[in-house]
């Protein structure tokens, strides 16, 4: 279509138009303005070519389980060679994972084990099952990981162990946490479950514990719906992990069909998901760069914002894989706004920030827990007593006051969705004060 300006008809337009323009574009959309954005991101999980054939062939085969199959086994030996680690057994889920892990580590009943709170409930979950106490490490809020630094006072001569998280894909500080391990003898056990390429000094993360977890549950960077893994370096561990997951049945060898080694329990991973894994498995490492190059462009973008901080990593982190993009809003460059109008007023501008987490060591089902007969059998009326002052975490409620999270998808579009996503925190910015009074 040819348009014909005149002069005078061009200057009208100009002089009349753009002030109504503005007006429409700047109102901030939760006060009946325009959207910054109207599209989506990109949906997740992302179905290629190869699942449908692959399951089919599965189901075809007559051949579902780990036992008579050979997907699992294919993918146990390709998520090994990925990482980087001698061994690895899929499991069911990365609960799984987890709790395989503690069980072939002996942890359990009156054992204290240091996790951080900025976490899925699953960090916690595997510990109670365990009998086991869970005592809540400070969060360092500029990266949203467990705060090294606090890990030898929260020390006790029952502690054990100790699980750190790789928020998002972010690698935690595993030169601080391995060094007060080591020094105390604490078992080191990875929740990779959110970091499934990210690297430190080099290595990928899960290498560095005695086991490293993965979850491969549908929200997950790799996934298959649900399902999980355990890398280790150490065979007689993968031997111990093995004969838990799968009803005590000994590792290699075999044994007799019911012959069993130890107790156990069914965590397996069918032949169904692994076919699945193998087809993902081909796309994690160009989604994950196309990640890193867009959470490196919006973080640039970001900082120029002032009162916005994203995420920071440590200096070991040699890849931030990017499960999450998280920043942290300071109130004060916004008007005071509280967190949840911060969100509203992003979302409506189509700008999908997340609350995320809320503090786990604060919520009442623990406590419940804890209070009940097999705890008080467990643990001295004095130990539980002191349960509450010990998980006192100040760094974490800042950090949950403060995070705005994307989740993964939202960096898998193209650049100018991340500069979308400035555009419309600083639009709400800009607006903070009237929103705030409305
Ligand atoms: C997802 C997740 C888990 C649990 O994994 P599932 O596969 O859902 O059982 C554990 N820890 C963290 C940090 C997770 O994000």
């Amino acid at each position: 279509m040819e348009q014909q300006f005149t002069r005078r008809g061009f200057l009208g337009a100009t002089a009349a138009a753009p002030v109504a323009l503005q007006a429409a574009e700047e109102r901030p959309a939760i006060l009946g303005g325009k959207p910054v954005r109207t599209g989506g991101f990109p949906r997740w999980p992302i179905v290629g070519q190869t699942e449908e054939p692959a399951l089919a062939e599965v189901a075809r085969s007559g051949k579902w389980f780990r036992g008579s199959g050979k997907q699992v086994a294919r993918f146990e030996e390709a998520w090994a060679k990925i990482t980087g680690a001698k061994y690895c057994l899929a499991t069911s889920s990365g609960t799984a994972a987890l709790f395989t892990s503690l069980n072939a580590l002996g942890i359990g009943p009156g054992d204290e084990v240091l996790v951080p709170p900025f976490t899925f409930v699953a960090t916690i979950n595997v510990v109670l099952l365990q009998y086991a106490l869970p005592v809540f490490l400070d969060t360092d809020p500029e990266t949203c990981q467990m705060d090294a630094g606090k890990i030898e006072a929260a020390i006790t001569p029952r502690t054990t162990a100790i699980i750190p998280v790789h928020y998002g894909g972010n690698p935690a500080n595993l030169d601080a946490i391995l060094a007060v391990s080591r020094k105390h003898k604490l078992r080191v056990i990875e929740d990779a479950c959110q970091a499934h390429l990210a690297g430190w000094r080099g290595r990928n993360v899960g290498n560095w514990g005695e086991t490293g977890c993965f979850s491969f549950q549908e929200s997950k960077n790799l996934n298959c719906g649900d399902g999980g893994a355990i890398i280790t370096n150490d065979e007689a561990l993968m031997g111990r992990c093995y004969s838990f997951h799968n009803q005590g049945r000994k590792w290699k060898g075999g044994g007799e069909e019911f012959s069993y080694a130890s107790v156990g329990c069914n965590l397996r991973l069918t032949e169904f998901q692994g076919a699945v894994l193998l087809s993902q498995i081909a796309r994690l490492e160009e989604q994950s760069r196309t990640r890193e190059r867009n959470a490196e462009y919006l973080d640039s973008l970001l900082r120029e914002i002032p009162g916005v901080k994203p995420q920071r990593t440590y200096p070991g982190c040699t890849r931030h894989n990017h499960h999450t993009y998280v920043f942290r809003y300071l109130k004060e460059h916004f008007a005071g706004m509280p967190k949840p109008m911060l969100l509203k007023a992003l979302n409506a501008e189509g700008i999908p920030g997340r609350p995320g987490y809320s503090p786990l060591n604060t919520v009442p089902f623990i406590k419940k827990v804890l209070e009940g007969p097999a705890y008080r059998r467990l643990f001295s009326k004095e130990r539980l007593a002191q349960w509450n002052e010990r998980n006192q975490c100040p760094g974490n409620e800042q950090l949950c006051r403060e995070s705005v999270v994307f989740s993964h998808q939202c960096l898998l579009g193209p650049r100018t969705d991340m500069d979308q996503i400035a555009a419309g925190v600083r639009k709400v910015q800009a607006h903070a004060a009237e929103i705030a009074k409305a």
